[in-house]
């Protein structure tokens, strides 16, 4: 297809994530993508930053997960799960059941990470009717996080960065408690969990549960916080009778540096939340998890059943790559990779601390992040990141890298001073 054609068609008939339909930024179009390699239709190729938002650890165009998908193809790409099943959703049920925290073993399969996040809302709505609180009803969370964009999803979203202001008098009313004030390698603070224990001391008997993201929160701020704010919320929500939901979706799979962002607390919630990296970045699907406590009273509940079932429910296809994806990464020595890729990107982004326009650097396993003082002009930077041959997205104050794990360190050297030298240009700063 001639390019002028589909920057035509995208421009007028396409919508691009929070994006004006009117005034669009550019869209560049991609050929392919190969490793950590993206290569536009103009036959430049980018080193990619991003893993296409969190999800493509093992990079692109894989053999292994190609061979996943095409032996699964020739079985059956879809088959509908209710009164059916099959071995892709037993297989990675198994994988995940192993490296989970035991009590997380009744596993809901979805099509995304949002959807993952009404079914976790549903059923700890489900459950606290099950066991005779009904009146549990509202949810807690942590402002500047970022939940999905379904309706629920987006009602624990951040009430000022989200999309409260727009939705908010038809978004249901949740309680918001500040960011933890300890970041993570800080020495803890008792004050901080202060806000958490006022609210369940206060408001407690109407929350169903805290959703949180443990340790970073991501697409909200991109901030890292202690592990033991984890541990003091899981005491105070069993002592309040309010579940706790851990949204792994950004942070499973092994981006912290802990294959889940739980271990790094040993802290095990009510239900998790799994998706993005899920499938090596392959096809959407994500998973909601449950203890056999909540699992048996939401069975045992008025509707005798969880209400939820989704039509492309542990679709074959996304299951058999997703548990080709988790076996190689289990297979894999992420853990030294990613330990490589957290001490270059601290060594390299460490310049931009002393820069006028940086107001912090800061990196924990495989996501680097330069926050500036003011929201960057997304048109010129992006240009420049390009120029540079590195694809990265920034977003607001945030301009941060999250590679694929198989990235070769003369890679996210292109990488680092690609950006660096993109940001200098930017704003004038002196490498
Ligand atoms: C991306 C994300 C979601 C939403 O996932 P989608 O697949 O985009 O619906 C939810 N929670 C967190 C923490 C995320 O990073």
């Amino acid at each position: 297809m001639h390019t002028d054609h589909l920057l035509h068609i995208d421009k007028h008939h396409i919508w691009h994530p929070y994006t004006s339909m009117t005034e669009p930024l550019p869209v560049y179009p991609v050929a392919r993508a190969d490793g950590v390699m993206i290569t536009l239709s103009d036959g430049r190729h980018l080193v990619d930053g991003m893993s296409s938002w969190w999800a493509a650890l093992h990079g692109y165009n894989h053999p292994r997960l190609n061979a996943a998908a095409t032996a699964q193809l020739e079985q059956m790409s879809h088959i509908m799960f209710g009164g059916l099943t099959h071995e892709p959703a037993v297989r990675l049920t198994e994988l995940l059941l192993s490296i989970l925290p035991p009590p997380l073993n009744k596993v809901f399969y979805a099509d995304s990470g949002s959807v993952a996040v009404e079914v976790a809302m549903k059923m700890a709505l489900q459950y606290q009717q099950a066991i005779g609180q009904p009146a549990r009803n509202r949810f807690a969370a942590i402002r500047v996080g970022y939940h999905g964009d379904t309706w629920h999803a987006m009602s624990v979203c951040d009430p000022v960065t989200g999309m409260h202001g727009l939705f908010g008098s038809s978004l249901p009313v949740q309680y918001f408690l500040p960011q933890p004030a300890v970041k993570f390698g800080e020495p803890w603070c008792d004050e901080a969990i202060e806000p958490l224990r006022h609210l369940l001391a206060t408001h407690g008997h109407k929350i169903a549960a805290l959703i949180v993201e443990p340790i970073v929160q991501g697409a909200g701020g991109m901030y890292f916080y202690s592990p033991v704010y984890l541990q003091q919320a899981r005491e105070l929500c069993s002592a309040h009778g309010v579940l706790l939901v851990f949204d792994e979706i950004a942070t499973g799979f092994g981006r912290t540096g802990k294959l889940f962002a739980l271990e790094h607390a040993g802290t095990v919630p009510d239900i998790v939340c799994l998706g993005k990296a899920l499938t090596g970045g392959y096809l959407t699907l994500s998973a909601t998890i449950t203890t056999a406590q909540v699992a048996e009273a939401i069975s045992s509940g008025a509707a005798g059943c969880f209400m939820h079932g989704p039509t492309f429910m542990a679709n074959p296809l996304a299951c058999a790559v997703a548990a080709e994806s988790v076996a190689m990464l289990l297979e894999s020595p992420w853990q030294e990779r990613i330990a490589c890729i957290e001490a270059q990107l601290r060594q390299d982004l460490a310049v931009a601390a002393e820069w006028a326009c940086v107001a912090e650097v800061r990196v924990l396993g495989a996501i680097g992040v330069i926050e500036m003082k003011a929201p960057v002009n997304m048109a010129s930077l992006q240009a420049r990141l390009v120029a540079h041959g590195i694809w990265v997205r920034p977003f607001g104050k945030l301009v941060y890298l999250m590679p694929p794990f198989i990235i070769t360190p003369d890679e996210l050297a292109q990488l680092t001073h690609g950006l660096l030298a993109a940001l200098a240009e930017e704003y004038g700063a002196t490498l």
